[in-house]
């Protein structure tokens, strides 16, 4: 077995430097060969002294470079999968490059990013030391069914010492793998928060255990928040890491846990971002760093650009949001995040609905499970669908109540970025999805709606 896996290790290393010839990055393709040559090999394949990884519907990718970046500050050589995928080949094109030809690890640490459809193909063969779940919650349909579905995934994919940081305000994914060690992180309760449900989505109406009716004491949003079953008394885990005292105003929290209270800056004034930043600071800490230390690490932290990017033009704001498409709860929140803040918007819509692989537009019902509604805020002046999904979301608008003389529909993406009116005061907000294509097409389309916006403010 060991010879089949040095063949293996040594083959899928030479298609390396052939990719990077044929300018072919960061694909799947070495940790293919590598697993067609050797099925075991992430089992094999040499590890850093300690593995930590990442899953869940939402946020994974921006904790992990949280955590990424925090150690690689704290002076840590770490392995990551940024560049490749987050499925389980993306994981051994990692590991293998990160292995010497002798299948001696070049890292000390390895902070990975795994879909959660990959769990049983991951987890029992790179064994992380600890496993962080952000939340479950429905995803693309065509890929993730249900959250149960995925939580099926997860559950007994960990070996039994496998450590887990999980959300302690998510009642799905705080309940996977139940006999596995664990920690919970959690918000405790925001001045913005509600008791009944005001999002389309929510992926949890009962008690998981008794099915029984759940009682909340605070909601957040969609299902996150606590809760408690009237019927059998099972309730939301206790926090062991506690983000408390959340200041949007002065941009700080205060994170308690068993040695005290320490005060914290703000990344980020969403909420989501907020879950992302105590998550990373809960793993720091399962490392045993010290509060002073970590904060010292988070001084140079911020969201990654691709995700959001803001400048200002004049007199208008022209933002760059990601809004993943096919994620009913990522684009939810976003709308929730834009209509949320003060003043008048416009906002181009150019999540083009494509699936990754294939130039292939997805099943849209995602849309209906889609809080459009928000954008039907009278704050929202005007907004642009475009791309080769531009008429459904026209109808969903119309459907949320947007009323149609501030909809346009321009189905050429550099097109409809003519019809913005950068109106001084305002904002102009790209909402753009998560793939590749999508990225490429967003910061395109940038280039050109900031020369428009420049060309405006000169007038
Ligand atoms: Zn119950």
């Amino acid at each position: 077995m060991l010879f089949r896996f040095y063949i293996a290790l040594w083959v899928s290393k030479l298609t390396i430097p052939v990719l990077r010839l044929t300018r072919h990055n960061g694909t799947n393709f070495p940790g293919e060969v590598a697993m067609k040559l050797c099925p075991d090999f992430l089992k094999y394949v040499a590890r850093p002294e300690k593995i930590i990884t990442v899953t869940g519907t939402d946020g994974k990718t921006s904790v992990s470079n949280l955590i990424c970046d925090m150690l690689e500050t704290a002076g840590h050589r770490v392995l990551n999968n940024r560049m490749g995928s987050n499925i389980n080949s993306g994981v051994a094109t990692s590991m293998l490059a990160g292995a010497t030809v002798f299948n001696r690890p070049r890292h000390d640490i390895a902070v990975l990013e795994v879909d959660e459809r990959s769990s049983r193909r991951v987890y029992p063969f790179v064994h992380p030391d600890l496993t962080v779940i952000t939340n479950l919650f429905r995803d693309s349909l065509m890929r993730n069914a249900h959250p149960e579905f995925i939580k099926s995934f997860l559950d007994g994919s960990f070996p039994p010492d496998t450590r887990l940081v999980l959300n302690a305000d998510d009642l799905i994914s705080s309940g996977v793998a139940p006999e596995n060690p664990r920690v919970y992180f959690g918000i405790e309760k925001m001045d913005t928060d509600v008791v009944d449900c005001i999002n389309r989505l929510n992926d949890l109406r009962v008690c998981p255990k008794c099915f029984g009716e759940l009682k909340y004491e605070y909601r957040r949003y969609h299902h996150i928040g606590r809760a408690k079953c009237a019927d059998c008394g099972f309730e939301s885990p206790a926090y062991d890491y506690a983000g408390c005292d959340v200041d949007i105003k002065n941009m700080s929290m205060t994170v308690r846990d068993g040695s005290g209270s320490f005060k914290y800056r703000l990344l980020s004034d969403s909420v989501f971002n907020i879950y992302n930043e105590l998550t990373a600071i809960a793993v720091m800490r399962e490392l045993g760093m010290e509060h002073p230390a970590i904060q010292r690490l988070t001084e140079g932290l911020k969201i990654v650009e691709s995700r959001y990017k803001a400048e200002r033009v004049g007199d208008v704001d022209v933002i760059m949001q990601m809004s993943k498409d096919r994620n009913p709860l990522a684009s939810s929140r976003a709308f929730d995040y834009v209509t949320g803040k003060p003043g008048k918007k416009e906002l181009l819509i150019m999540m083009n609905n494509l699936s990754d692989e294939v130039d292939w537009s997805e099943n849209v019902c995602w849309l209906y499970d889609c809080d459009f509604e928000f954008l039907a805020d009278p704050e929202v002046t005007h907004v642009i669908c475009t791309g080769p999904r531009a008429r459904d979301y026209y109808l969903r608008l119309l459907l949320a109540g947007v009323p149609g003389d501030r909809v346009d529909c321009v189905r050429n993406e550099f097109d409809a970025a003519d019809k913005l009116r950068f109106e001084p005061g305002s904002a102009v907000y790209l909402l753009y999805g998560a793939d590749n294509r999508s990225l490429t097409m967003a910061f395109n389309v940038r280039e050109k709606v900031m020369s428009l916006a420049k060309e405006a403010a000169e007038k």
